[in-house]
Protein backbone atom coordinates (compact mmCIF):
# COMPACT_ATOMS: atom_id res chain seq x y z
CA UNK A 1 0.00 0.00 0.00
CA UNK A 2 1.16 3.42 -0.67
CA UNK A 3 0.31 6.52 0.68
CA UNK A 4 -2.25 8.93 -0.42
CA UNK A 5 -2.10 12.21 -1.69
CA UNK A 6 -6.01 13.31 -2.15
CA UNK A 7 -9.21 11.74 -0.94
CA UNK A 8 -12.02 11.31 -3.25
CA UNK A 9 -15.29 11.90 -1.37
CA UNK A 10 -17.84 9.26 -1.88
CA UNK A 11 -21.66 10.02 -0.12
CA UNK A 12 -22.94 6.91 0.96
CA UNK A 13 -25.74 5.92 4.02
CA UNK A 14 -23.35 3.02 4.96
CA UNK A 15 -19.87 2.31 4.75
CA UNK A 16 -18.80 -0.77 2.74
CA UNK A 17 -17.42 -4.24 4.25
CA UNK A 18 -14.11 -3.11 2.41
CA UNK A 19 -13.16 0.56 2.14
CA UNK A 20 -11.26 1.82 -1.32
CA UNK A 21 -7.88 3.65 -0.39
CA UNK A 22 -8.07 7.01 -1.64
CA UNK A 23 -12.17 7.73 -0.85
CA UNK A 24 -13.34 9.39 2.06
CA UNK A 25 -16.69 7.92 2.67
CA UNK A 26 -19.44 10.23 4.09
CA UNK A 27 -22.57 9.45 5.79
CA UNK A 28 -25.05 11.96 6.76
CA UNK A 29 -27.71 10.03 8.52
CA UNK A 30 -24.77 8.61 10.29
CA UNK A 31 -23.13 12.13 10.73
CA UNK A 32 -19.67 10.10 10.06
CA UNK A 33 -16.81 9.97 7.67
CA UNK A 34 -14.34 7.27 7.34
CA UNK A 35 -11.41 6.04 5.18
CA UNK A 36 -8.51 4.15 5.15
CA UNK A 37 -5.38 6.07 6.83
CA UNK A 38 -3.64 7.78 4.42
CA UNK A 39 -0.46 6.75 5.26
CA UNK A 40 -0.85 3.39 3.35
CA UNK A 41 -1.30 1.15 6.36
CA UNK A 42 -4.19 0.09 5.88
CA UNK A 43 -6.50 0.57 8.85
CA UNK A 44 -9.79 2.27 8.96
CA UNK A 45 -10.27 6.05 10.39
CA UNK A 46 -13.50 7.16 11.63
CA UNK A 47 -14.21 11.08 11.95
CA UNK A 48 -17.74 11.46 13.98
CA UNK A 49 -19.38 14.58 12.75
CA UNK A 50 -20.18 16.68 14.81
CA UNK A 51 -19.48 20.09 16.41
CA UNK A 52 -17.50 18.93 19.24
CA UNK A 53 -15.46 16.35 16.53
CA UNK A 54 -15.05 16.58 13.10
CA UNK A 55 -17.04 18.82 10.82
CA UNK A 56 -16.99 18.79 6.65
CA UNK A 57 -17.17 21.50 4.17
CA UNK A 58 -17.84 20.35 0.27
CA UNK A 59 -17.80 22.68 -2.79
CA UNK A 60 -19.29 20.32 -5.14
CA UNK A 61 -16.16 18.35 -5.96
CA UNK A 62 -14.08 18.13 -3.08
CA UNK A 63 -14.16 18.06 0.85
CA UNK A 64 -12.16 19.44 3.56
CA UNK A 65 -12.52 18.10 7.27
CA UNK A 66 -11.29 20.23 10.94
CA UNK A 67 -9.94 19.65 12.42
CA UNK A 68 -6.56 17.58 11.52
CA UNK A 69 -7.01 13.61 11.79
CA UNK A 70 -4.13 12.31 14.60
CA UNK A 71 -4.21 8.67 14.18
CA UNK A 72 -2.31 8.54 17.93
CA UNK A 73 -4.10 4.68 18.14
CA UNK A 74 -2.58 3.43 15.30
CA UNK A 75 0.44 1.89 14.83
CA UNK A 76 1.88 4.16 12.07
CA UNK A 77 0.49 7.59 14.69
CA UNK A 78 -0.04 9.69 11.78
CA UNK A 79 -1.37 13.19 11.09
CA UNK A 80 -2.98 14.93 8.46
CA UNK A 81 -4.98 17.39 7.04
CA UNK A 82 -7.89 16.79 4.17
CA UNK A 83 -8.01 20.19 3.00
CA UNK A 84 -10.15 20.93 -0.47
CA UNK A 85 -9.63 16.82 -1.18
CA UNK A 86 -5.65 16.50 -1.01
CA UNK A 87 -3.71 15.20 2.00
CA UNK A 88 -1.47 17.92 4.10
CA UNK A 89 0.55 15.88 6.32
CA UNK A 90 1.10 17.16 9.50
CA UNK A 91 4.02 16.79 12.23
CA UNK A 92 4.03 13.29 14.07
CA UNK A 93 2.71 14.82 18.03
CA UNK A 94 4.83 13.84 21.24
CA UNK A 95 3.23 11.60 23.67
CA UNK A 96 2.63 14.43 25.94
CA UNK A 97 1.02 16.57 23.07
CA UNK A 98 -1.44 13.55 22.08
CA UNK A 99 -2.34 13.28 26.21
CA UNK A 100 -3.10 16.79 26.13
CA UNK A 101 -5.05 16.50 22.90
CA UNK A 102 -6.71 13.57 24.09
CA UNK A 103 -7.99 15.34 27.21
CA UNK A 104 -9.37 18.43 25.41
CA UNK A 105 -10.90 15.85 22.98
CA UNK A 106 -12.93 14.28 25.18
CA UNK A 107 -13.76 16.98 28.17
CA UNK A 108 -15.48 19.10 24.59
CA UNK A 109 -17.21 15.75 23.42
CA UNK A 110 -18.62 15.25 27.25
CA UNK A 111 -20.07 18.74 27.24
CA UNK A 112 -21.35 17.90 23.64
CA UNK A 113 -22.83 15.05 24.86
CA UNK A 114 -25.18 16.07 28.04
CA UNK A 115 -26.78 18.41 25.12
CA UNK A 116 -26.93 16.36 22.20
CA UNK A 117 -27.67 12.81 23.04
CA UNK A 118 -26.79 11.21 19.31
CA UNK A 119 -29.17 8.43 18.00
CA UNK A 120 -27.47 5.21 18.46
CA UNK A 121 -25.04 4.46 16.07
CA UNK A 122 -25.46 0.68 15.71
CA UNK A 123 -23.14 -0.23 13.06
CA UNK A 124 -20.46 2.01 14.33
CA UNK A 125 -20.55 1.78 17.67
CA UNK A 126 -17.85 -0.71 17.87
CA UNK A 127 -15.46 2.15 15.89
CA UNK A 128 -16.09 4.99 17.69
CA UNK A 129 -15.31 3.05 21.46
CA UNK A 130 -12.01 2.35 19.69
CA UNK A 131 -11.81 5.91 18.50
CA UNK A 132 -12.89 7.08 21.99
CA UNK A 133 -10.74 4.42 24.05
ZN1 LIG B 1 -1.55 4.78 8.91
Amino acid sequence: MTAQDTLRPVFTDTFPETMDAGVLYVSIPYRTCSHLCCCGCGHEVITPLSPAQWSITYDGQNVSLTPSIGNWALPCRSHYWIDDGRIRWSRHYSTAEVAQNRDRDRHLLSQYTEEHRPRPLTSLRRHLRSWLR
